[in-house]
């Protein structure tokens, strides 16, 4: 007798259980991570830097793109969670497949992004993606990080004390460049972002899996040519992955799935029947900006070096110079080496995960080869010098090899690539580069970094 009548509210559980998950969403939990900043300071922080950016940009003014764009982006902004920012979409006249996000709601999508997808889901994903990074405060969260690396006892005296916004952007060198703080988030940050765009996608009744199309869609496009959208946005594998689990978590579909108007159609075609965007992608009057140094080049490098403590790394660096970024994405450049937001005068540091064997088994050189093929894939251009030979930095084994590539000045520009190995096998890379006519000007400074970078562990 018993056992049956134990039985019994077991099934009955399953049965519950099994009825419920058609309907449950175990959706991931998504916060904004620490900032040092007020909400109304994301939107300060932005509007500052979207008016440098659109002194720069070419944006499409024209009637029915602009207000299409602009109203979509409203609307899925309207599903995001947490604080509430004043967004506004525009478009941006350049081919490349990209889109990105300022703090505090200031979003661009290039017409190259509306153009390559197949319908308003598409692009609806692509634009909820970047409304997750201003949602999750992706941004002013990089700057508090950068702030604090900088000014570490600032935090103690009332963090900003009495700074303004503006001189925050400016002791931190934020400004529309490459790499800049908010033009390049960690992995982590991508993946947030997707996981939230996904989110937003499903809550405004899209199709989420339009988010999958349009990453296998531009992977599939990008081999051999730039996709920018991968190289700003990387690992497109993985992020593939992750959006498909969280469309499992989210459960059941929404009833009557959004994917395509007639209205983005219209869009698509007018922009396809729009004209090329000039060649340098910038309207003709303004794309000179302070420090754009297209008649001369920038100082020469400082002997004098200063110290540069990151998470996960150290190194000495000229001291006329500044660093952009944070955590292993840090540009080096002087004053004027940035040009047309490609970088003509300076180091970059990055990593790069190579692809493993099945045995798990990775020699630095191969590991270099796979960051060479990976580098001339979105640089056509670029030509191998001098393979790579074995260098020792502070005791520890790198390769040191050379590379030619166009300049954005013109001509061509001499690359010194320089790659370690960290223990968990992650490929730390280090490029000093610089017009190949200057390149003796800037070869020491580049060993200086070189020669004091030590990675943490
Ligand atoms: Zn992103």
């Amino acid at each position: 007798m018993l056992p049956k009548k134990v039985r019994l509210p077991i099934i009955l559980t399953l049965v519950l259980a099994l009825g419920l998950s058609a309907y449950a969403d175990t959706r991931t939990h998504l916060k904004p991570g620490w900032n040092l900043f007020s909400p109304d300071q994301d939107v300060e922080m932005g509007r500052q830097v979207s008016k440098e950016a659109e002194s720069q940009l070419s944006i499409i003014r024209n009637g029915t793109v602009a207000s299409y764009i602009d109203s979509l982006g409203r609307q899925l902004a309207s599903r995001a969670p947490g604080d509430k920012y004043p967004y506004q979409f525009k478009v941006v006249n350049d081919k490349a497949i990209n889109a990105f996000a300022l703090p505090g709601g200031f979003v661009y999508v290039n017409r190259g992004a509306i153009e390559a997808a197949d319908n308003e889901a598409q692009i609806a994903g692509v634009m909820a993606h970047e409304i997750g990074h201003v949602a999750l405060r992706h941004g002013t969260n990089q700057a508090s990080k950068a702030y604090i690396a900088q000014a570490p006892l600032s935090i103690l005296g009332g963090v900003l004390g009495s700074n303004s916004i503006g001189s925050v952007l400016a002791q931190l060198g934020i400004g529309f460049a490459a790499n800049s703080l908010f033009l390049k988030y960690s992995r982590d940050a991508e993946s947030q972002a997707d996981l939230m765009g996904t989110q937003i996608l499903y809550d405004s009744g899209y199709n989420p899996n339009a988010m999958v199309e349009f990453f296998e869609k531009i992977q599939a496009e990008s081999k051999g040519s730039a996709s920018q959208f991968f190289s700003d946005h990387p690992n497109p594998e993985n992020r593939i992955t992750h959006v498909k689990q969280e469309i499992v978590k989210l459960g059941a579909a929404p009833p009557r799935l959004r994917g395509d108007s007639a209205e983005f159609q219209a869009v698509k075609r007018e922009l396809l029947g729009m004209p090329a965007p000039s060649k340098s992608g910038l309207p003709s009057s303004s794309n000179r900006r302070p420090g754009d140094t297209r008649t001369g080049a920038p100082a020469a490098p400082s002997s004098r070096l200063v110290t540069y403590n990151g998470r996960d790394m150290d190194f000495r660096y000229p001291d006329n110079w500044r660093p952009y970024g944070q955590g292993s994405v840090i540009t080096l450049a002087p004053d004027g080496g940035v040009v047309n937001n490609n970088l003509a005068w300076g180091m970059m540091i990055e990593t790069f995960e190579p692809h493993y064997d099945r045995d798990g088994r990775l020699s630095l050189e191969e590991a270099t080869d796979q960051l060479v093929d990976d580098l001339s894939r979105t640089n056509p251009n670029m030509r191998l010098l001098q393979r790579h030979e074995r260098i020792s930095i502070n005791g520890q084994p790198a390769l040191s090899t050379r590379l030619s590539n166009e300049s954005p000045l013109g001509g061509r520009e001499t690359d010194w690539l320089v790659t370690l190995m960290d223990r968990d096998g992650t490929l730390y890379y280090l490029i000093g580069v610089a017009p190949s006519a200057d390149f003796n000007r800037y070869e020491g400074a580049f060993d200086d970094v070189i020669s004091s970078f030590r990675l943490r562990y």
